[in-house]
């Protein structure tokens, strides 16, 4: 069957934007997968202190690869985009998360979905919120809205 999967991609190293493009490019070439819509690009202040400066985007894909199948692909398409994991939210040529799929809940020691942080990361919701009705919910019934009234639009910036 097939399911709407949210994937927030990020990148600062590299030319992000290019990492962001050839990433979506992979994304359409999963096989039982259809890139459904794509966000603006949006630059952000790194979390971790002295990094560059992240590319972010959030991609919709109506895929019937199961979750842990997906997360297998997308960690195959950072691998080829030669990600590195050296420490903990280090600086990476590419990041692809699984932030929703479906209405499902998932608590997998691989995979937590909704993504464990997506609902305080500006760089997550605003551009989510240009992929979505204005009244979607996430399944534990927050309303996007409610998440973003509680997220500033701050270290962001719409490219
Ligand atoms: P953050 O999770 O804070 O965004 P990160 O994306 O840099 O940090 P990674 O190094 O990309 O973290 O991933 C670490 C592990 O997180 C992965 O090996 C993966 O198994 C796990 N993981 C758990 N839930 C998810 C998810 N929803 N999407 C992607 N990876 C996940
Ligand atoms: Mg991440
Ligand atoms: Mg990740």
């Amino acid at each position: 069957m097939t399911q709407r999967a949210y994937i927030g991609l990020g990148s600062n190293l590299a030319n992000p934007q290019a990492q962001l493009r050839s990433a979506l490019d992979a994304l359409a070439q999963l096989p039982d997968t259809r890139l459904a819509g794509v966000s603006s690009f949006y630059a952000s202040d790194s979390l971790s202190p002295g990094q560059p400066r992240y590319t972010n985007a959030v991609a919709a894909l109506d895929t019937s690869l199961a979750p842990l199948d997906l997360l297998d692909a997308l960690q195959g398409i950072e691998a080829d985009q030669g990600r590195e994991r050296k420490e903990r939210w280090g600086p990476r040529t590419l990041d692809l998360d699984i932030l929703l799929y479906a209405d499902q809940v998932i608590d997998e020691p691989r995979l937590k979905v909704p993504h464990y942080h997506m609902h305080a990361r500006p760089f997550v919701l605003y551009p989510l919120a240009e992929l979505v009705p204005e009244d979607f919910r996430l399944a534990d019934q927050r309303t996007l809205a409610s998440l973003l009234a509680d997220c500033p639009f701050v270290g962001l910036e719409r490219l």
